[in-house]
């Protein structure tokens, strides 16, 4: 991307989005690229990656974990990230806990729901996300910050869907914030809005977006082997 269009893409978002730049495939060179912009929230899909560019990349950066995790990758991630958007299932919320707490540490998560047709997305149905809260059962998670829902809208053209879907899960964030967070100011965001369909989720309330593409470029997955 140009220095240009960076720039402008840095103006046109409003105060209260974050913009998170996922660097999944791109290397720490590209990084460093888009680092010198002032954006410092950087987002990996896989542990792996992470762990590999944190280690010789800036200190100031803040890192956030997107991808699908195994339960058995968790340990490793968690003294790396400050976020974790993708959590999609209960037994890896019993996992955070449990690696959490032996690391005194506590972890920001964003409950990922499924909210496009496609089936391939992975994440909470809007049932399961409410038995969930309904139950109180998040409150047994003392290591664990609660702070939002994150969603990836289908991959379509279809305008009108992808804001459905956006609006959609904007209503689920409000009816869990108002039933079960009235007093907390953790519960607060809503990842929506990638490369494609960020100007749509912004205009739906996102508060944080995940960009990739339109940021580095194209992926690189030979870059990535
Ligand atoms: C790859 C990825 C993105 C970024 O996608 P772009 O279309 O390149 O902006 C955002 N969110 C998740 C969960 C991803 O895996």
């Amino acid at each position: 991307m140009s220095i240009l269009m960076i720039d402008k893409l840095l103006k046109e978002l409003p105060n209260h989005v974050k913009l998170i730049a996922v660097s999944k495939t791109h290397s720490v060179e590209s990084i460093l690229a888009i680092y010198e912009f002032g954006i410092r929230c950087f987002a990996e899909s896989k542990v792996q990656d992470l762990l590999v560019k944190k280690l010789v990349l800036p200190k100031d950066i803040e890192w956030h974990f997107i991808g699908h995790l195994q339960t058995n990758k968790v340990k490793q991630l968690l003294p790396l990230v400050s976020v974790i958007h993708s959590v999609d299932r209960l037994d890896l919320l019993d996992v955070i806990e449990k690696e959490s707490k032996k690391l005194n540490i506590k972890v920001q998560c964003l409950l990922q729901v499924h909210i496009a047709q496609e089936e391939s997305k992975f994440g909470f149905s809007y049932k399961e996300l409410m038995s969930f809260f309904t139950s109180r059962l998040f409150e047994k998670y003392a290591f664990i910050d609660f702070v939002g829902l994150m969603g990836m809208a289908t991959f379509t053209e279809d305008e009108d869907l992808i804001r459905s879907e956006f609006r959609q899960l904007k209503k689920m964030f409000e009816e869990i914030k108002i039933l079960f967070f009235p007093e907390s100011a953790l519960f607060k965001e809503l990842s929506m809005g990638m490369s494609d369909d960020y100007l749509i989720a912004i205009e739906e309330g996102s508060t944080m977006l995940r960009l990739g593409s339109v940021i580095f470029g194209e992926r690189n997955y030979i870059n990535n082997k």
